[in-house]
Protein backbone atom coordinates (compact mmCIF):
# COMPACT_ATOMS: atom_id res chain seq x y z
CA UNK A 1 0.00 0.00 0.00
CA UNK A 2 2.93 2.45 1.20
CA UNK A 3 4.43 1.64 -2.72
CA UNK A 4 1.21 2.46 -4.46
CA UNK A 5 0.22 5.88 -2.28
CA UNK A 6 4.16 6.56 -2.39
CA UNK A 7 3.89 6.94 -6.52
CA UNK A 8 0.18 8.36 -6.77
CA UNK A 9 1.37 11.68 -3.81
CA UNK A 10 3.80 13.24 -6.85
CA UNK A 11 0.87 12.54 -9.16
CA UNK A 12 -1.74 14.66 -7.58
CA UNK A 13 -1.52 17.80 -10.02
CA UNK A 14 -2.01 15.71 -12.87
CA UNK A 15 -4.73 14.10 -11.43
CA UNK A 16 -6.25 17.60 -10.94
CA UNK A 17 -5.30 18.37 -14.26
CA UNK A 18 -7.27 15.31 -15.93
CA UNK A 19 -9.94 16.50 -13.63
CA UNK A 20 -9.90 19.99 -15.47
CA UNK A 21 -9.91 18.74 -18.24
CA UNK A 22 -13.11 15.74 -17.78
CA UNK A 23 -14.91 18.81 -16.14
CA UNK A 24 -14.68 21.28 -18.97
CA UNK A 25 -16.20 18.63 -21.21
CA UNK A 26 -19.64 19.32 -19.89
CA UNK A 27 -22.04 16.48 -19.74
CA UNK A 28 -25.55 16.68 -18.60
CA UNK A 29 -27.69 13.44 -18.51
CA UNK A 30 -30.17 14.59 -21.56
CA UNK A 31 -27.67 15.96 -24.05
CA UNK A 32 -26.80 12.67 -25.54
CA UNK A 33 -23.89 14.69 -28.39
CA UNK A 34 -22.32 15.77 -25.00
CA UNK A 35 -22.59 12.99 -22.55
CA UNK A 36 -20.54 10.84 -26.05
CA UNK A 37 -18.57 13.25 -26.49
CA UNK A 38 -17.09 13.46 -22.93
CA UNK A 39 -17.48 8.85 -22.96
CA UNK A 40 -15.31 9.12 -25.97
CA UNK A 41 -12.80 11.24 -24.04
CA UNK A 42 -13.01 8.88 -21.34
CA UNK A 43 -12.04 5.82 -23.37
CA UNK A 44 -9.14 7.18 -24.93
CA UNK A 45 -7.63 7.29 -21.49
CA UNK A 46 -8.51 3.47 -21.18
CA UNK A 47 -6.97 2.92 -24.67
CA UNK A 48 -4.19 4.34 -24.20
CA UNK A 49 -3.85 1.91 -20.62
CA UNK A 50 -4.42 -1.36 -22.73
CA UNK A 51 -7.79 -1.93 -22.08
CA UNK A 52 -10.16 -3.49 -24.36
CA UNK A 53 -12.82 -0.59 -24.85
CA UNK A 54 -16.20 -1.12 -26.01
CA UNK A 55 -19.01 1.32 -26.78
CA UNK A 56 -22.41 -0.08 -25.99
CA UNK A 57 -24.69 2.44 -28.30
CA UNK A 58 -27.91 3.90 -27.03
CA UNK A 59 -30.21 5.60 -29.50
CA UNK A 60 -31.57 8.23 -26.62
CA UNK A 61 -28.84 8.44 -24.27
CA UNK A 62 -25.43 8.48 -24.13
CA UNK A 63 -23.44 5.49 -24.96
CA UNK A 64 -22.23 3.57 -21.87
CA UNK A 65 -18.58 3.02 -22.23
CA UNK A 66 -17.36 -0.71 -21.34
CA UNK A 67 -13.46 -1.04 -20.38
CA UNK A 68 -11.75 -4.20 -19.27
CA UNK A 69 -8.67 -5.10 -18.48
CA UNK A 70 -7.23 -8.74 -18.44
CA UNK A 71 -4.36 -10.34 -16.35
CA UNK A 72 -1.53 -10.79 -18.91
CA UNK A 73 -1.20 -14.76 -20.19
CA UNK A 74 -3.52 -16.13 -17.67
CA UNK A 75 -7.04 -16.92 -17.98
CA UNK A 76 -9.35 -16.10 -14.98
CA UNK A 77 -13.49 -16.44 -14.08
CA UNK A 78 -13.03 -14.03 -11.20
CA UNK A 79 -14.11 -10.66 -12.39
CA UNK A 80 -14.36 -7.22 -10.25
CA UNK A 81 -17.06 -4.69 -11.53
CA UNK A 82 -16.11 -0.89 -11.02
CA UNK A 83 -19.47 1.19 -11.74
CA UNK A 84 -19.54 5.29 -12.35
CA UNK A 85 -21.26 7.26 -14.41
CA UNK A 86 -20.52 9.80 -17.13
CA UNK A 87 -23.40 11.96 -16.55
CA UNK A 88 -23.73 15.20 -14.56
CA UNK A 89 -26.96 16.93 -13.23
CA UNK A 90 -25.59 20.26 -14.47
CA UNK A 91 -27.03 21.88 -17.91
CA UNK A 92 -25.08 22.52 -20.99
CA UNK A 93 -23.37 26.02 -20.22
CA UNK A 94 -23.26 25.81 -16.51
CA UNK A 95 -19.20 25.73 -16.84
CA UNK A 96 -19.31 29.60 -17.71
CA UNK A 97 -20.91 29.97 -14.29
CA UNK A 98 -19.04 27.84 -12.10
CA UNK A 99 -15.47 27.03 -14.07
CA UNK A 100 -13.32 24.71 -13.44
CA UNK A 101 -11.26 26.19 -10.53
CA UNK A 102 -8.69 24.82 -7.90
CA UNK A 103 -8.01 26.92 -4.88
CA UNK A 104 -7.19 26.32 -1.05
CA UNK A 105 -6.38 22.82 -1.15
CA UNK A 106 -10.21 21.97 -3.59
CA UNK A 107 -10.96 21.61 -7.25
CA UNK A 108 -14.55 23.40 -7.90
CA UNK A 109 -17.00 22.97 -10.44
CA UNK A 110 -19.67 21.00 -12.16
CA UNK A 111 -19.63 17.27 -11.78
CA UNK A 112 -15.90 17.09 -9.52
CA UNK A 113 -17.27 15.26 -6.87
CA UNK A 114 -20.20 13.54 -8.39
CA UNK A 115 -18.37 11.89 -10.16
CA UNK A 116 -16.04 12.96 -12.36
CA UNK A 117 -13.16 12.90 -9.65
CA UNK A 118 -14.11 9.02 -9.27
CA UNK A 119 -12.66 8.43 -12.90
CA UNK A 120 -9.82 9.98 -12.55
CA UNK A 121 -8.99 7.70 -9.47
CA UNK A 122 -9.87 4.39 -11.21
CA UNK A 123 -7.44 5.32 -13.98
CA UNK A 124 -4.55 6.06 -11.92
CA UNK A 125 -5.44 3.55 -9.60
CA UNK A 126 -4.57 1.48 -12.71
CA UNK A 127 -1.45 3.31 -13.09
CA UNK A 128 -0.35 2.69 -10.34
CA UNK A 129 -0.27 -0.57 -10.13
CA UNK A 130 1.92 -0.84 -13.61
CA UNK A 131 4.12 1.36 -11.87
CA UNK A 132 4.65 -0.46 -8.94
CA UNK A 133 4.85 -3.95 -10.63
CA UNK A 134 1.69 -5.39 -9.16
CA UNK A 135 -0.74 -6.24 -11.77
CA UNK A 136 -3.96 -7.70 -10.19
CA UNK A 137 -4.97 -11.55 -10.72
CA UNK A 138 -8.84 -11.00 -11.54
CA UNK A 139 -10.17 -9.37 -14.94
CA UNK A 140 -11.81 -6.10 -14.31
CA UNK A 141 -14.18 -4.38 -15.63
CA UNK A 142 -15.11 -1.21 -15.96
CA UNK A 143 -18.29 0.24 -16.76
CA UNK A 144 -18.97 4.28 -17.14
CA UNK A 145 -22.95 4.65 -17.83
CA UNK A 146 -24.24 7.78 -19.23
CA UNK A 147 -27.96 7.97 -17.05
CA UNK A 148 -27.37 7.35 -13.28
CA UNK A 149 -28.60 10.94 -12.82
CA UNK A 150 -31.39 10.24 -13.93
CA UNK A 151 -32.34 6.80 -12.93
CA UNK A 152 -30.24 4.41 -15.07
CA UNK A 153 -32.96 3.38 -17.04
CA UNK A 154 -30.92 2.77 -19.96
CA UNK A 155 -27.88 1.36 -18.57
CA UNK A 156 -29.73 -0.71 -15.84
CA UNK A 157 -29.58 -4.38 -18.10
CA UNK A 158 -25.98 -3.56 -18.54
CA UNK A 159 -25.02 -3.16 -15.18
CA UNK A 160 -27.09 -6.17 -14.16
CA UNK A 161 -25.58 -8.72 -16.85
CA UNK A 162 -22.30 -7.67 -15.35
CA UNK A 163 -23.38 -7.69 -12.13
CA UNK A 164 -24.24 -11.02 -12.40
CA UNK A 165 -20.37 -12.62 -13.42
CA UNK A 166 -18.69 -10.21 -11.16
CA UNK A 167 -17.48 -11.50 -7.85
CA UNK A 168 -17.63 -7.81 -6.21
CA UNK A 169 -18.68 -4.80 -7.42
CA UNK A 170 -16.76 -1.07 -5.98
CA UNK A 171 -18.77 1.74 -7.25
CA UNK A 172 -16.65 5.20 -6.95
CA UNK A 173 -19.69 7.37 -6.17
CA UNK A 174 -18.57 10.11 -3.66
CA UNK A 175 -17.58 9.40 -0.30
CA UNK A 176 -20.03 10.52 2.28
CA UNK A 177 -18.41 13.59 4.61
CA UNK A 178 -14.77 15.47 4.53
CA UNK A 179 -13.17 12.02 6.35
CA UNK A 180 -14.27 10.06 3.22
CA UNK A 181 -16.55 7.44 5.05
CA UNK A 182 -17.64 4.74 2.56
CA UNK A 183 -21.28 4.16 1.84
CA UNK A 184 -22.36 0.56 3.08
CA UNK A 185 -25.77 1.02 3.08
CA UNK A 186 -28.00 2.99 1.10
CA UNK A 187 -32.19 3.40 1.27
CA UNK A 188 -34.62 1.99 -1.90
CA UNK A 189 -36.13 4.67 -3.92
CA UNK A 190 -39.05 4.73 -5.87
CA UNK A 191 -40.79 7.83 -7.51
CA UNK A 192 -45.09 7.62 -7.50
CA UNK A 193 -46.90 9.55 -10.38
CA UNK A 194 -50.43 10.37 -8.73
CA UNK A 195 -53.12 11.96 -11.39
CA UNK A 196 -56.18 12.95 -10.20
CA UNK A 197 -59.09 13.59 -12.72
CA UNK A 198 -62.61 15.60 -11.94
CA UNK A 199 -64.74 17.27 -13.81
CA UNK A 200 -64.52 21.01 -15.47
CA UNK A 201 -67.43 23.10 -14.98
CA UNK A 202 -67.61 27.09 -14.79
CA UNK A 203 -66.95 28.05 -11.09
CA UNK A 204 -69.63 30.84 -10.76
CA UNK A 205 -72.38 29.34 -12.57
CA UNK A 206 -72.48 26.08 -12.07
CA UNK A 207 -70.31 24.89 -9.30
CA UNK A 208 -72.08 21.91 -8.46
CA UNK A 209 -71.17 20.36 -11.39
CA UNK A 210 -67.88 19.90 -11.12
CA UNK A 211 -65.53 17.83 -9.66
CA UNK A 212 -62.23 19.63 -8.25
CA UNK A 213 -59.44 17.44 -9.32
CA UNK A 214 -56.80 20.23 -7.37
CA UNK A 215 -58.78 19.45 -4.17
CA UNK A 216 -59.18 15.52 -4.57
CA UNK A 217 -55.14 15.75 -5.22
CA UNK A 218 -55.06 18.29 -1.95
CA UNK A 219 -56.50 15.48 0.51
CA UNK A 220 -54.75 12.50 -0.69
CA UNK A 221 -51.02 14.27 -0.10
CA UNK A 222 -52.40 15.02 3.30
CA UNK A 223 -53.15 11.56 3.62
CA UNK A 224 -49.51 10.24 2.06
CA UNK A 225 -47.72 12.37 4.15
CA UNK A 226 -48.69 10.47 6.79
CA UNK A 227 -46.83 7.53 5.91
CA UNK A 228 -43.69 9.30 6.57
CA UNK A 229 -41.64 7.55 9.50
CA UNK A 230 -38.24 9.40 9.43
CA UNK A 231 -36.87 7.15 12.84
CA UNK A 232 -37.54 4.57 10.66
CA UNK A 233 -35.85 5.64 7.70
CA UNK A 234 -39.24 5.87 5.32
CA UNK A 235 -39.90 9.25 3.67
CA UNK A 236 -42.32 10.34 1.30
CA UNK A 237 -41.99 13.75 -0.28
CA UNK A 238 -44.18 15.57 -2.92
CA UNK A 239 -41.83 17.08 -4.96
CA UNK A 240 -43.70 18.44 -7.91
CA UNK A 241 -47.36 19.19 -8.07
CA UNK A 242 -49.51 20.93 -10.84
CA UNK A 243 -53.09 20.97 -12.23
CA UNK A 244 -55.96 23.05 -13.26
CA UNK A 245 -56.48 26.12 -15.79
CA UNK A 246 -58.10 29.29 -14.71
CA UNK A 247 -59.19 30.31 -11.32
CA UNK A 248 -62.90 30.45 -12.74
CA UNK A 249 -62.64 27.08 -13.58
CA UNK A 250 -62.79 23.91 -11.72
CA UNK A 251 -59.98 21.77 -12.36
CA UNK A 252 -60.45 18.82 -14.62
CA UNK A 253 -56.78 17.31 -13.94
CA UNK A 254 -53.76 18.16 -11.51
CA UNK A 255 -50.79 15.44 -10.83
CA UNK A 256 -48.24 14.91 -8.41
CA UNK A 257 -45.02 13.53 -8.82
CA UNK A 258 -43.40 11.75 -4.75
CA UNK A 259 -40.15 10.33 -4.22
CA UNK A 260 -40.33 7.56 -1.87
CA UNK A 261 -37.52 5.87 0.30
CA UNK A 262 -36.63 3.39 2.70
CA UNK A 263 -34.06 1.73 4.27
CA UNK A 264 -35.74 -1.36 3.99
CA UNK A 265 -37.00 -3.45 1.54
CA UNK A 266 -40.36 -4.79 2.90
CA UNK A 267 -41.18 -1.23 4.11
CA UNK A 268 -40.53 -0.19 0.44
CA UNK A 269 -42.96 -2.90 -0.78
CA UNK A 270 -45.46 -1.69 2.33
CA UNK A 271 -45.00 1.87 0.63
CA UNK A 272 -45.91 1.02 -2.28
CA UNK A 273 -48.99 -1.05 -1.65
CA UNK A 274 -50.34 1.34 0.09
CA UNK A 275 -50.11 3.72 -2.93
CA UNK A 276 -51.67 0.84 -4.98
CA UNK A 277 -54.52 0.81 -2.50
CA UNK A 278 -55.88 4.42 -2.59
CA UNK A 279 -59.09 5.25 -3.81
CA UNK A 280 -60.62 8.76 -4.65
CA UNK A 281 -62.00 10.66 -1.82
CA UNK A 282 -64.58 13.21 -3.44
CA UNK A 283 -67.27 11.20 -5.20
CA UNK A 284 -67.12 10.89 -9.24
CA UNK A 285 -63.52 11.70 -8.76
CA UNK A 286 -60.86 9.28 -10.43
CA UNK A 287 -57.59 8.47 -9.30
CA UNK A 288 -54.76 6.79 -11.20
CA UNK A 289 -50.92 5.63 -9.70
CA UNK A 290 -47.97 5.43 -12.01
CA UNK A 291 -44.51 4.20 -11.46
CA UNK A 292 -43.27 2.80 -8.25
CA UNK A 293 -39.94 0.83 -6.66
CA UNK A 294 -36.92 2.05 -8.82
CA UNK A 295 -33.33 1.47 -6.72
CA UNK A 296 -33.86 -1.34 -4.15
CA UNK A 297 -32.30 -0.24 -0.55
CA UNK A 298 -28.56 -1.93 -0.26
CA UNK A 299 -28.41 -3.64 3.26
CA UNK A 300 -25.20 -3.81 4.88
CA UNK A 301 -24.81 -7.35 4.34
CA UNK A 302 -23.78 -6.96 1.06
CA UNK A 303 -20.62 -4.60 1.81
CA UNK A 304 -19.72 -5.89 5.19
CA UNK A 305 -16.88 -8.15 3.75
CA UNK A 306 -15.22 -5.50 1.19
CA UNK A 307 -15.81 -2.99 3.53
CA UNK A 308 -13.25 -4.63 6.22
CA UNK A 309 -10.78 -5.12 3.45
CA UNK A 310 -10.67 -1.65 2.62
CA UNK A 311 -10.85 -0.95 6.17
CA UNK A 312 -7.31 -2.88 6.38
CA UNK A 313 -5.82 -1.40 3.37
CA UNK A 314 -6.32 2.26 5.04
CA UNK A 315 -5.14 1.31 7.68
CA UNK A 316 -1.65 0.13 6.27
CA UNK A 317 -1.71 3.41 4.77
CA UNK A 318 -2.11 5.46 8.22
CA UNK A 319 -5.48 6.15 7.76
CA UNK A 320 -8.97 5.38 9.83
CA UNK A 321 -11.77 4.60 6.83
CA UNK A 322 -15.33 5.31 8.54
CA UNK A 323 -18.22 3.88 7.29
CA UNK A 324 -21.75 5.23 6.29
CA UNK A 325 -25.70 4.93 5.65
CA UNK A 326 -26.73 7.54 3.14
CA UNK A 327 -30.75 7.89 1.90
CA UNK A 328 -29.37 8.65 -1.80
CA UNK A 329 -29.52 5.97 -4.47
CA UNK A 330 -26.96 4.57 -6.86
CA UNK A 331 -26.30 1.87 -9.29
CA UNK A 332 -24.86 -0.09 -6.38
CA UNK A 333 -28.44 -0.54 -5.14
CA UNK A 334 -29.19 -2.54 -8.36
CA UNK A 335 -26.08 -4.76 -7.63
CA UNK A 336 -26.09 -5.38 -3.87
CA UNK A 337 -29.69 -6.14 -4.68
CA UNK A 338 -28.66 -9.09 -6.94
CA UNK A 339 -26.45 -10.78 -4.26
CA UNK A 340 -23.38 -9.31 -5.00
CA UNK A 341 -21.09 -7.76 -2.41
CA UNK A 342 -20.70 -4.18 -3.15
CA UNK A 343 -18.64 -0.86 -1.39
CA UNK A 344 -20.19 1.94 -2.40
CA UNK A 345 -18.31 5.93 -2.03
CA UNK A 346 -15.10 4.56 -3.03
CA UNK A 347 -14.72 7.76 -5.12
CA UNK A 348 -13.91 11.55 -4.70
CA UNK A 349 -13.30 12.94 -1.11
CA UNK A 350 -15.45 16.53 -1.15
CA UNK A 351 -18.86 18.15 -0.50
CA UNK A 352 -22.03 19.55 -2.55
CA UNK A 353 -23.07 17.10 -4.71
CA UNK A 354 -25.42 19.06 -7.23
CA UNK A 355 -25.06 22.70 -6.14
CA UNK A 356 -22.81 25.56 -7.45
CA UNK A 357 -20.43 24.45 -4.28
CA UNK A 358 -19.45 21.65 -5.45
CA UNK A 359 -15.86 20.49 -5.14
CA UNK A 360 -13.34 17.72 -3.64
CA UNK A 361 -10.21 17.73 -1.72
CA UNK A 362 -7.30 17.25 -3.76
CA UNK A 363 -4.92 16.22 -1.20
CA UNK A 364 -6.89 12.76 -0.69
CA UNK A 365 -7.35 12.04 -4.69
CA UNK A 366 -3.92 9.88 -4.26
CA UNK A 367 -5.06 8.67 -1.13
CA UNK A 368 -8.75 7.22 -2.95
CA UNK A 369 -6.24 5.37 -5.78
CA UNK A 370 -4.47 3.79 -3.70
CA UNK A 371 -7.29 2.41 -2.03
CA UNK A 372 -8.93 1.36 -4.97
CA UNK A 373 -5.60 -0.17 -6.40
CA UNK A 374 -4.86 -2.00 -2.87
CA UNK A 375 -8.78 -3.57 -3.43
CA UNK A 376 -8.34 -4.57 -7.15
CA UNK A 377 -4.64 -6.50 -5.73
CA UNK A 378 -6.00 -8.30 -3.40
CA UNK A 379 -9.20 -9.40 -4.20
ZN1 LIG B 1 -23.32 10.09 -8.81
Amino acid sequence: MRSLLDWLRPHERAMTNMLGQFVRAESPSFDKAAVDRFGRMVAVEWKKRGATVRLLRQRERGDHVRAEWRPRGKRTAAQILVLGHLDTVYDAGTIARMPFRVSRGRAWGPGTFDMKGGLVIALYAMDALAAVGCAPKNRIVFLWTSDEEIGSGSSRPAIEREAKRSDAVLVLEPASGLDGRLKTGRKGVGEIELIATGHAAHAGLDPENGINAIEELALQIVRLSRWNQPRRGITVNVGVIEGGTRTNVIAESARALVDLRASRIEDMRGLERKFRALRPILAGAELEIRGGLNRPPMERKASAALYDKARALSKEMGMTLGEAFVGGGSDGNFTAALGVPTLDGLGAVGEGAHSPNENIVIRALPERAALLAGLFGTS
